[in-house]
């Protein structure tokens, strides 16, 4: 078993999401990330490399934001705290930082200033100009 500092709640958006359970120190590992591991994602699978994407039971909790609070750290298979995290607070990471094509793409409705509206992938996020 996990020890986990998560639970599953409802949100503002009155989907199923992951909250703190206790605060986070910015850089600290939030929980692993356990599961079996799929050649191609699903809806509810997060990306650890090309070909690995993992079926995590918490993971699949984990919202979306487009200015997120965690991050995956795909080589260590863990969730860690991008910043300072307070205990109830939801926890949210950037699917198109991860997701090379999202299995199930969406419009994004996060309301941060950094919104990038729809959610397709880092294949659709066009690089900068040079
Ligand atoms: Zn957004």
């Amino acid at each position: 078993m996990r020890n986990n500092f998560v639970v599953v709640k409802i949100n503002k958006q009155k989907q199923k999401g992951l909250f703190a359970d206790k605060d986070f120190k910015k850089g600290e590992v939030i929980f692993s990330l356990e599961g079996e591991i799929l050649k191609e994602p699903t809806k509810y699978t997060i990306q650890l490399s090309r070909e690995k994407h993992i079926d995590d039971a918490l993971g699949q909790y984990l919202n979306h934001s487009c200015d997120p609070n965690t991050y995956i750290s795909a080589g260590e298979k863990a969730v860690r705290a991008l910043r300072d995290i307070s205990k109830g607070e939801e926890l949210s990471f950037d699917y198109n930082l991860n997701e090379y094509e999202i299995a199930t793409p969406f419009k994004c409705r996060c309301s941060s200033p950094k919104c990038r509206g729809e959610i397709r992938g880092s294949k659709y996020t066009l690089p900068p100009p040079c």
